[in-house]
């Protein structure tokens, strides 16, 4: 055993897999209760495209959060997994019919709806069951943040949202639909933020277009501020629940709700991301002229995100307690970005030794691929490794 892990136990695993500590995980959900308090305006909505293990979902649905889903399938996953309909919402530019009518025969709680064309699909569908679809507008609110440019969503340039300016001719247009109920508005401006700065300018914002919906005499039952909260991708042991206290406090402080607004969040990485870690095999150690290579089992097929958008993950040699060597970290796929690490140390590392990829919670597992004909990494919690 070394940290957390119950490394005997994983002997006779087939690697690469997903570990999940499903004790910080609860550690980190009762946190976000302990914040949000006995505030009953506020909800949560875990971002289900984080991470969807069945395993995971549950634990989450159990905890008492709804869920945000981005296609059929999530909406599906969060069902399965307990999640009440109700507290369902659903995002996404391009949501297909199958996708709407799914979301409508299970009444979920919400569409955030992002453009007019989407909104007249939702309208005419639910009009053909009978129903009305209760509809949210995401809205670009025009604010960046200070994160990857892969993953900023709140820009004009980005393809989210309705532009502020059609903000009232939408609203307007919705409530002369039949089979639409407008309800709120939706923000959500990127992921991996760490500077509350960035949400206090969702927040100014947020208050400037409410006074303007004001002026037209347009009340608004709900505020969705979306997710983003970012974790601490080079420290996982020292803060491993983030901080949550801040994140809810920026919102308590800067927002101006009104008098029964509700208030709804959408965190995905921030719930999960520390819990998680990739575990792999240390096939072979290459030395090179100049450097050596830690050549693993794991790939980009396994854990994208150092090869998608430069991320950065602390690796740790769960096998071994020998004075550190510098290695690159790297997979078998046939890509040059199937790299994990560059001049990293760690304790000296021999054909079969366990490598721990931290904070792989979210946008891990769920992003794997079959590229290269390999088998998607399975994912195991604490739990499945119990006496
Ligand atoms: C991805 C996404 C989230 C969650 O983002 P995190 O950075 O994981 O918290 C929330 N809302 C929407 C609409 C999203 O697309």
């Amino acid at each position: 055993m070394k940290g957390s892990f119950p490394i005997q136990k994983f002997e006779n695993i087939k690697t690469p897999f997903y570990y999940y500590n499903t004790a910080l995980l609860r550690r980190t959900l009762d946190c976000i209760r302990a914040e949000i308090g006995n505030n009953s305006d506020y909800h949560l909505h875990y971002a289900v495209k984080a991470n969807a293990n069945p395993k995971v979902l549950n634990i989450i649905s159990q905890a008492g959060f709804g869920a945000d889903c981005v296609s059929g399938g999530e909406i599906q996953a969060a069902i399965d997994a307990g999640f009440h309909p109700s507290e369902i919402v659903f995002a996404g530019v391009g949501k297909s019919d199958w996708e709407i009518n799914l979301a409508l025969d299970h009444n979920i709680g919400q569409f955030n709806v992002e453009s007019i064309p989407e909104l007249e699909v939702i309208n005419l569908l639910a009009g053909a069951k009978g129903k009305k679809a209760r509809v949210a507008f995401r809205i670009n609110p025009n604010v960046g943040a200070h994160t990857h440019a892969n993953i900023t969503t709140g820009l004009s340039e980005n393809k989210f949202g309705i532009a502020m300016e059609d903000m009232e001719a939408v609203i307007t247009l919705a409530q002369n639909m039949t089979n639409v109920e407008f309800t709120g508005l939706h923000f959500h401006i990127g992921s991996q933020i760490l500077e509350m700065g960035d949400f206090v300018a969702l927040c100014n914002r947020i208050n400037e277009l409410q006074e303007r919906l004001e002026r037209h005499h347009i009340s608004v039952a709900s505020i969705n501020v979306g997710g983003g909260l970012g974790i601490d991708y080079e420290h996982p042991e020292e803060e491993p629940v983030p901080n949550f206290k801040d994140y809810f406090n920026t919102y308590r402080k800067h927002l101006r709700l009104r008098p029964g607004q509700q208030l709804h969040f959408e965190l995905g990485r921030a719930v999960v991301g520390q819990c998680g870690s990739l575990i792999t095999r240390v096939l072979y150690v290459k030395k090179a002229t100049y450097k050596q290579f830690a050549i693993v089992d794991a790939g980009m097929t396994d854990l994208i995100r150092p090869a998608l958008y430069q991320a950065t993950h602390a690796i740790e040699n769960l096998s071994s307690n020998e004075p550190e060597e510098t290695y690159d970290v790297v997979g078998p796929i046939c890509e040059s970005s199937d790299v994990f690490a560059k001049a990293y140390d760690l304790n000296k590392c021999s054909r079969g030794h366990f490598l721990a990829l931290r904070s792989a919670g979210a946008y891990g597992e769920i992003m794997a691929s079959h590229y290269n004909c390999r088998e998607l990494p399975r994912g195991y919690v604490t739990e499945d490794f119990a006496e």
